[in-house]
């Protein structure tokens, strides 16, 4: 009796384990091969707002720029600023966004609107890779938290985009 009620126990464990397990497999399969679920897109949005308002007591004036989220990225670089023909774009990578959405957040989307600040400006300085003092200035006015420091120097592009 008592080893049925064992056999029993061990049975509903394992079919919880499956159940949490596909459940896992499942999320990650919809974030990686659809868009971004919303409550992303919202915080993203949010966040570009706040920068903008920033941008606007800080600056004077505000801009948008139009934020691409993408998988197409190589390897673990966070966000990119593109300036290519007068335009300028920021993508943000979709793969480090499950593991990495308050980084991303909090930190690189005032640090990539910074540099799309300094093109705007028309200081194109290439202190640094664009990390220079006034990109630095720029970043703590826009809100960015860790302005001093940087994961990826190679995030400034200029013409053609790296994938
Ligand atoms: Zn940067």
């Amino acid at each position: 009796m008592f080893t049925k009620k064992l056999e029993l126990f061990f049975l509903a464990v394992i079919i919880i384990a499956i159940l949490v397990l596909s459940k896992n497999y499942y999320d990650n399969y919809m974030f990686s091969t659809n868009d971004i679920p919303e409550s992303y897109k919202k915080r993203i949005v949010d966040k570009e707002q706040e920068v903008l308002q920033l941008m606007q007591s800080n600056y004077g004036f505000s801009f948008r720029v139009p934020i691409i989220v993408t998988d197409k990225f190589k390897g673990r670089l966070y966000g990119i600023t593109a300036y290519k023909n007068g335009e300028i774009k920021i993508y943000l990578n979709k793969k480090v966004m499950q593991e990495s959405m308050d980084y991303m957040v909090d930190s690189v989307i005032a640090h990539e609107y910074a540099h799309a600040l300094i093109f705007k400006l028309g200081m194109r300085d290439r202190e640094k890779d664009g990390h220079s003092k006034e990109w630095q200035e720029a970043c703590e006015k826009l809100g960015g938290v860790n302005c001093e420091q940087y994961v990826n120097s190679q995030d400034v592009v200029m013409g053609k985009l790296p994938f």
